[in-house]
Formats: C-alpha cells, sequence, structure tokens
C-alpha cells in the first residue's frame, strides 16, 4: 500500500465506526436514493444549499395531485391551504426556531421575506435610520439592505467580519447606538459557518434599543434558535436546504408577538387584508401574523417541509447538532491529517460551538478540483475566491460520503 492509500483505508476505517455509533442513523433511510448503479451519488455535500428528497415528501406530492389538488380542487383552499402559511409556520416556529404558535408565516422566498422585515423595521421608527449589516452576509441580503437604503434614505453601517469566522457581539456593540433601527445578522455564516453570539448580539443591540434579525438559513434545522428566549425581533429561513423543501420552497419569517400590530410591511397584498374575501376599497391590515403574508400561498412548495419538521422532532435537534459537530470535526481532523500537506486550509471556525453543520476549505485549485469532483459524483458547493464548501446534512449524510469525498479529494491534489 502507498501512504495515501493507508491514510484512505484508515480514513474509511474511522468512518465506519463513526456511522455504527450515529443515533440517527435511520433518518437516512427516509431520503429518496441519490440514483443507483452507475448514475449514484458518490457523497452529496450541498445538503445546506438544496437538501435531498424524503420518501415522504414522494408520496404527499403524489397524494396531493391526486386528492386536494385533482379531486377536492378549489374546496381545498378552504379545507387546508387558506391556513397553511400560519399552519405549517407554527410547526416551524415550534420545532426549528423555538417560537411560540403565532408568530411564524410560510411564503415567498427567503429574499422578499428579508424585504418585508427589513423595510418595516426600518418604518417602526422615523427617528432609527440605520441598518448595521456585514460585509460576509449572504449577498441577497446586503443587497436588498441597499436597495432598502436607496429606497428609504436609510444608512447602511458595515460591520466587516474576518472571513473565516464571523460577526461578534463585539462588533455589533462597537457600531450600534440611538441612530440604529435594525441589526441584520446570520445565526450560521454561509461561508465560513460562524455562529454568531445571538443572546449577546440582541442583549447589546436591545441594550442600544435597536431590533434583531436573524437569518437562519443555515441554521434551521441544524442549529437550536431559540428566538423566543433570546428575544429576538425578527427572524427568516430558508426551507429548501436543511428543511428540504425542495427547490425554490418559499421561505419563513418570524415577527415576536410583541411587534406584529406595530410593525407594517411594505407588499400589502390582498391575503394580508383583514377581510380578503370582501374585496372592498382599501387595505386594512390583518391583526396578528396573517398581515404578513401578502398573496397566494405557494402550496406545492409548501408541502414537503412538513416531512423534514417532523423527521427533525423525531431525531430530536440536540442529536442532530451533536452529528453535524462530528461530521464537521470528522473533516477538520483529516484536513490537519493528509489534506494539509497538500495545501488545503480550513477556513471555518475550529471551536466545535461555534461552527454549524458545513466547513469551507480552501485551495488555490478549488475551483477546478470542484468540477473534478462533480463529474465523479462527489458534490460540494464552489465558493469564490478558492473555497469548496461542504455542506454536512445530518439527517442525510454519512460519515462513509464524508470520507469518500474527503478521500478523492486527495486523490486529485496528489495526482
Ligand atoms: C440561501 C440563502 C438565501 C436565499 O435566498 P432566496 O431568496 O431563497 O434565494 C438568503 N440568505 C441566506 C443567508 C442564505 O443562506
Amino acid at each position: 500500500m502507498t501512504g495515501h492509500q493507508q491514510t484512505g483505508a484508515a480514513l474509511h476505517e474511522r468512518a465506519a465506526s463513526l456511522d455504527a455509533a450515529d443515533e440517527i442513523a435511520f433518518t437516512r433511510e427516509r431520503f429518496v436514493p441519490a440514483g443507483s448503479g452507475s448514475t449514484a451519488v458518490q457523497a452529496y455535500l450541498d445538503g445546506n444549499s438544496l437538501g435531498r428528497p424524503l420518501k415522504a415528501t414522494q408520496r404527499r406530492i403524489n397524494e396531493l395531485i391526486e386528492g386536494a389538488w385533482g379531486t377536492r380542487l378549489i374546496r381545498s383552499w378552504d379545507e387546508a391551504w387558506m391556513e397553511l402559511p400560519l399552519t405549517l409556520g407554527d410547526r416551524i416556529g415550534e420545532v426549528v426556531l423555538g417560537a411560540a404558535p403565532g408568530q411564524t408565516f410560510v411564503g415567498d422566498s427567503t429574499t422578499v421575506i428579508l424585504y418585508k422585515l427589513i423595510r418595516a423595521a426600518v418604518a417602526a421608527d422615523p427617528g432609527r435610520t440605520r441598518i448595521v449589516i456585514d460585509t460576509e452576509n449572504f449577498p441577497t441580503d446586503r443587497y436588498v439592505a441597499e436597495g432598502i437604503a436607496t429606497e428609504t434614505g436609510a444608512e447602511l453601517v458595515w460591520i466587516e467580519p474576518e472571513p473565516s469566522e464571523g460577526v461578534t457581539a463585539e462588533q455589533v456593540a462597537s457600531v450600534v447606538d440611538e441612530r440604529t433601527a435594525l441589526v441584520v445578522v446570520s445565526h450560521v455564516a454561509y461561508k465560513s459557518a460562524w455562529i454568531a453570539d445571538l443572546a449577546e448580539i440582541t442583549r447589546v443591540s436591545h441594550d442600544a434599543g435597536a431590533l434583531v434579525l436573524s437569518d437562519t438559513c443555515h441554521s434551521g434545522g441544524v442549529v437550536r434558535e431559540d428566538v423566543d428566549e433570546l428575544g429576538i425581533d425578527l427572524a427568516v429561513g430558508c426551507s429548501y436546504k436543511f428543511l428540504n423543501g425542495g427547490p425554490g420552497a418559499p421561505a419563513y419569517g418570524y415577527v415576536a408577538d410583541r411587534h406584529q400590530d406595530r410593525l407594517r410591511q411594505p407588499i400589502q397584498g390582498w391575503m394580508g387584508h383583514a377581510e380578503p374575501f370582501r374585496m372592498g376599497p382599501g387595505y386594512r391590515p390583518s391583526p396578528g401574523m396573517r398581515h404578513f403574508i401578502s398573496g397566494t400561498p405557494p402550496v406545492l412548495g409548501m408541502v414537503g417541509i412538513a416531512d423534514t419538521v417532523d423527521l427533525i422532532e423525531e431525531a430530536g435537534l440536540d442529536r442532530i447538532r451533536a452529528k453535524a459537530v462530528a461530521l464537521t470535526r470528522f473533516v477538520i481532523d483529516a484536513v490537519d491529517g493528509e489534506l494539509a500537506q497538500l495545501g488545503v486550509e480550513v477556513a471555518s471556525p475550529r471551536e466545535d460551538d461555534r461552527r454549524g453543520a458545513h466547513v469551507t476549505i480552501t485551495h488555490p485549485r478549488s475551483r477546478e478540483l470542484c468540477a473534478e469532483l462533480w463529474s465523479r459524483d462527489v458534490i460540494p458547493d464552489f465558493r469564490e475566491p478558492d473555497g469548496i464548501r461542504l455542506g454536512l446534512a445530518p439527517l442525510s449524510t454519512s460519515f462513509a460520503e464524508v470520507a469518500t469525498a474527503l478521500d478523492v479529494i486527495a486523490g486529485l491534489l496528489r495526482d
């Protein structure tokens, strides 16, 4: 055996024992297989970008087509669909966000919900005209904030975090004051996987009288959110990542009870009206959470989300989180072992409790490496300029898959 084969074998052996000890291994069987034979995916490390479908969702979509849509037809709006944005919202609130009922809705893309909530927060207090956001936040969050600044005259205050880390409470504390309307922060940073200290960030923001919006796209379903307990004001999150809702599945938005009748979202459509079917003149917002809805709920995109929420509840967020730590730790140990000698570096937090469920590694040849990996059915994400993001969805990812990916990466770099 060559040295490389030996380390490869050791990696697979370690993966096998971790898989054998995995308390939530049963969840992997619940997913639709990712191909078979020569079409089989060898390692899917992008569940944080597009989660895999559950078998239950496959059934549920068929049932929808034959039943609620195909047979009940328009009666289904009354029978189920009108309430779905709020009933599904409550389930996400309960299991994913740590939110009591009546504070979460589903509908629109993350981008649009960000617009609605940031815009509402900026309009809430004319004396507060600043939005705090960081340069490492996801592009859409930054662009939406920029657009709102142009539209309203609000001023953006940029925090510049370490790219391999993320926003700290100290950085937030140093910029918030009586002019700050809102602090926008990602709970888990989309590139580095940094877990922001939301408790402390919320505390320092509230001390200055500012609201906090937590973007949970990369934390929802893998890191405990506790929005109610932490007193977070607003939150958004994506349902096609760790919630496996399917491509373009609608996002969720959270507005704490205490703000619902004070904040007005800007896209005032008929579905948020107090009496949508009176179709009367003039917009009158529904009380409570409903007025954050704008138009007809995207039912087709919503059906799959509930299955993963159920599975998260069954597996338990603590066990999911423990597996995420173990999977990401497995990657970091492998980089520190063989891959570091091949020029690979870790661009994610090394401290387990500061790291979400992905690891970004860097190498000067990452772009071509990623293309080569995809052609071998090993699927991570390329991230400019030289990052490979390994997303490790605990419900669907095995340690064996991760070992395969790392082994193929090492092999390609040795060539
Ligand atoms: C994935 C992601 C989005 C996606 O927004 P869409 O409107 O669904 O395209 C937004 N923000 C963050 C932080 C994300 O990770």
